[in-house]
């Protein structure tokens, strides 16, 4: 039963709207590009077929008011909406409010989102479906510091506080003793609170040197799914991703082959549909679940490459209600792929850097991609997020791969704003990230000098 989408709003912005408008464009697609006031002139605005200026500067009267876009998706006869990553892309009431005006959300249901958006109901899901968890403690821990405290000698020290409601890095706190306990509780339900306007935490024993490595799963919501591999992002910073790459270096296929089972099954006990990610550290050989996202991902690129495969128009044929039209078996990845996130910050002090790009050049050239929606005159606004681009290197090694990188970054020209760009190109040099296999900490104290 294909729902015959010809119109698709996107409601989102930057690089991942022009990549979702690419799309668009191959599927014979007419795409609506919504902005706020701060993005009117923007050129990822101007290069859809139809864009709607929904509201103000900020994100809560514009690209997070869910009201406003479904309105707005209504008044321009959109079939579906899309929502990239980040705002309202993991949002159940926004897939259901998407669906209950006879739209196409592209994604899951919500009360899929709903359940797997929640971390600790996620996590509760995976155990029942077999998927190996990090030992700790998911009751709703609404109950105060003295019944956690037994919990968390059981979970042992050290051992992280997570805010079921947690994202992008944020809502989580290491406690390295007992007397740490009852303070760290308290601060991280209140930062919970008011971050995402749910307290519940869980405790989980803190990893001292894992692995972050993802799963890319596609399901149709027809009981078919495919796993596209996996992606190993440990180079990150605040738990934020800096450098992603697939494969992931030296972890074992049969490893890889038998958690790529055991999710396809899992997507089907939870009735998945859409694109997904599996997130697990991977430390001693064990894979570890720690959350899923139900969405696209911003490193999806990487898997693109080595899989010769379209996620994002294959997100829109999903949604459409196209049957997978790929067996796992025909599916095999070539090469090794790397991302380098583009921030615009300074590369010494992080701090963002916003402004007016007067001049702008993009690498080129054979296994090199550029996802992005800046070009020479673009004013970066300090009100979003300061990734503004995405350079994607694609070569038969991971070797090669890094070298086409650097050329990549030494060929890439950014002036008027300062970027992480110079960082990059130092961290390639690195012997340790040259060797690959590094533990998420690596980054983080390479940057402190501890290494
Ligand atoms: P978010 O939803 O905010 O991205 P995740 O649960 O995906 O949160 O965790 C983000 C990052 O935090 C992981 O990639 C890892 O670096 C770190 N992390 C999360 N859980 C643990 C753990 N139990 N032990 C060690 N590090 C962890």
């Amino acid at each position: 039963m294909t729902r015959n989408i010809k119109k698709l709003l996107i409601a989102n912005r930057g690089e991942i709207a022009v990549r979702i408008q690419r799309a668009c464009r191959k599927l014979g697609i007419q795409s609506i590009q919504i902005c706020s006031q701060a993005d009117r002139d923007a050129p990822f605005v101007a290069s859809a077929d139809e864009n709607l200026c929904i509201g103000p500067a900020s994100a809560g009267q514009s690209y997070l008011d869910i009201h406003r876009i479904v309105a707005a998706a209504r008044l321009c006869n959109a079939d579906a909406v899309h929502p990239g990553y980040g705002f309202l892309s993991e949002n159940a009431e926004f897939s259901d409010a998407v669906e209950a005006a006879g739209m196409a959300f592209v994604g899951p249901t919500g009360d899929v989102i709903r359940k797997m958006g929640d971390k600790i109901s996620a996590k509760k899901a995976m155990l029942t479906a077999g998927v190996p968890c990090i030992p700790g403690y998911e009751g709703h821990a609404t109950s105060n510091t003295d019944t956690l405290a037994p919990e968390a000698e059981k979970v042992g020290y050290p051992l992280i506080i997570k805010a079921a409601a947690g994202g992008g890095g944020r809502g989580m706190r290491v406690v390295h003793e007992a007397q740490e306990l009852g303070t760290a509780l308290a601060q991280t339900r209140e930062e919970a609170r008011l971050a995402f306007g749910n307290p519940s935490v869980y405790l989980e024993r803190y990893l001292e040197h894992p692995r972050h490595v993802e799963l890319q799963i596609l399901a149709d919501g027809q009981g078919n799914v495919i796993v596209l591999g996996e992606r190993d992002c440990s180079l990150q910073r605040r738990h934020q991703k800096i450098i992603e790459e697939a494969p992931a270096p030296g972890i074992p296929r049969d490893k890889i082959d038998a958690l790529s089972k055991t999710c396809s099954t899992a997507c089907r006990a939870i009735g998945y549909r859409g694109a997904g990610t599996f997130e697990f550290l991977y430390e001693d050989g064990i894979f570890s679940f720690i959350e899923m996202n139900t969405r696209i991902q911003v490193e999806h690129p990487v898997t693109e490459e080595i899989y010769g495969f379209d996620l994002v128009a294959a997100q829109l044929r999903v949604a459409n209600g196209e049957q997978l039209w790929v067996t796992q078996d025909e599916l095999a990845p070539r090469g090794h792929a790397l991302e380098c996130r583009i921030n615009a910050e300074d590369p010494g002090t992080f701090m963002p850097s916003p402004g007016t790009i007067t001049k702008w050049i993009e690498p080129t050239g054979e296994g090199v991609r550029v996802e992005t929606h800046c070009c020479t005159g673009s004013v970066i606004s300090a009100h979003y997020d300061s990734m503004i681009a995405k350079i994607i290197c694609h070569a038969d090694t991971r070797i090669e791969a890094i070298d086409r990188m650097k050329a990549a970054l030494d060929a890439f020209t950014v002036e008027g704003i300062a970027t992480n760009a110079p960082l990059h190109r130092r961290l390639l040099d690195d012997p340790v990230i040259s060797k690959g296999g590094m533990d998420i900490h690596y980054l983080e104290a390479k940057l402190e000098g501890r290494t």
